[in-house]
């Protein structure tokens, strides 16, 4: 089938300049939504039709949605950064566009052509350009999304969905320096099983992570680490974000089980953590591994990695049974270094060997 192509019908009235600058000088995350969003329709048998950019504003939504009574939707989340000369580039938008299919498969949905998820984000980000911010670790999220708007209550795959881009400026994510998370090893809820949906972007994993995470609050903890749904005893990820172990100049993450989530920024730290001279791979890490090798001293740093605050340091780990400092309990010498050289890439202070920056043309 034709990539459709975008229908240009942009807003009359975008926001003026001096109060989108107002909201550039303190963007925080998700809480401001630029001028435009790119609305793309599938209907059984039609396929792809009606791709257009529109001022953004609220759907009307029917209540028999199918999406709001059996969640058969999905999204993805990637970033624009502008260059020092001025220019504007997106980090992998192709790896963003291949998972938003394999989600789409494994929720019965439509994939979307790669070449019309990044034609989609590159539409929205050329005419919201000047909501990319212009300092350091700021950037324009791009939150691409589809869902099914066929109404009804029948249980099968929806015949009609909605593929939708939005975008929102994102301010640098630790203020006032890199600031290690506390971590809550979830022991009584699981957040996937292999054979599940955890594998997918899917607006339900998260719904399935809430409990989990209001539980670490009360201990105390910033973030929920997810272990293996089977035995409670291998690391899979931490909240929305994929987890490196560091042995000195070995870095481990866990290997794809098929119950956690492929993260880009986890794939691009693989190829650029070898490339700057350590030994990068995938693996297997128990809970009682984590502790055993903190307390001697072999595992020296923990981080997580993923889209919004790209690398996040880990600086203490609780459970039910234990409790410990990750290392001195401050961000580590190679987690700094390797959230250094990803960001310098993707802000463009430092080269892109691997040709990740997708230029806006
Ligand atoms: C999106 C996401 C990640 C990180 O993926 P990136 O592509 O690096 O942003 C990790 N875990 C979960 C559950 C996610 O939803």
């Amino acid at each position: 089938m034709p990539t459709p192509t975008i229908e240009l019908k942009p807003s009359a009235r975008p926001l003026p300049e001096a109060e989108r600058d107002a909201i550039l000088a303190d963007p925080g995350f998700g809480r401001h939504f630029t001028d435009h969003m790119v609305t793309i329709r599938w209907t059984e048998g039609r396929g792809w039709h009606d791709a257009e950019l529109v001022p953004y504003a609220p759907l009307s939504i029917d209540p028999a949605n199918m999406t709001l009574h059996y969640a058969q939707t999905v999204f993805e989340g990637l970033k624009a950064y502008r260059r020092p000369d001025g220019s504007v580039a997106i980090f992998r938008p192709e790896s963003n566009a291949r998972r938003f299919q394999t989600s789409a498969r494994r929720l019965a949905m439509p994939e979307l052509p790669v070449e019309t998820f990044i034609e989609a984000c590159q539409t929205l980000v050329r005419q919201d350009r000047a909501w990319v911010p212009a300092h350091g670790e700021e950037s324009l999220y791009l939150r691409p999304f589809m869902f099914a708007t066929e109404v009804g209550l029948g249980v099968r795959p929806a015949g009609e969905y909605l593929f939708m881009v939005i975008a929102s400026p994102a301010g640098a994510y630790f203020q006032g320096g890199v600031k290690p998370v506390s971590v809550w090893l979830s022991e009584d809820y699981v957040r996937a099983v292999k054979g599940g949906i955890g594998a997918a972007k899917a607006g339900a994993n998260y719904a399935a992570s809430l409990l989990a995470r209001k539980e670490a609050e009360a201990k105390g903890c910033d973030e929920v680490v997810w272990l293996d749904a089977v035995e409670h005893n291998w690391v899979e990820e931490m909240g929305g974000m994929n987890l490196y172990f560091v042995y000195g100049d070995r870095i481990v993450t866990p290997e794809l089980s098929g119950s956690l989530l492929p993260g880009v920024t986890r794939a691009s730290l693989l190829t650029l953590a070898r490339d700057l001279g350590y030994s990068a791979e995938e693996g297997r890490i128990s809970t009682k591994d984590w502790r055993r090798d903190t307390e001697s001293g072999a595992l020296t740093e923990v981080f997580a990695c993923g889209t919004a605050a790209v690398i996040t340091p880990v600086g203490a780990v609780k459970s039910n049974a234990a409790e410990w400092t990750q290392g001195d309990g401050q961000p580590g010498e190679v987690t700094l270094r390797l959230r250094k050289a990803l960001l310098d890439l993707q802000t463009g202070a430092a080269p892109d060997p691997y040709g990740w920056m997708h230029e806006l043309a």
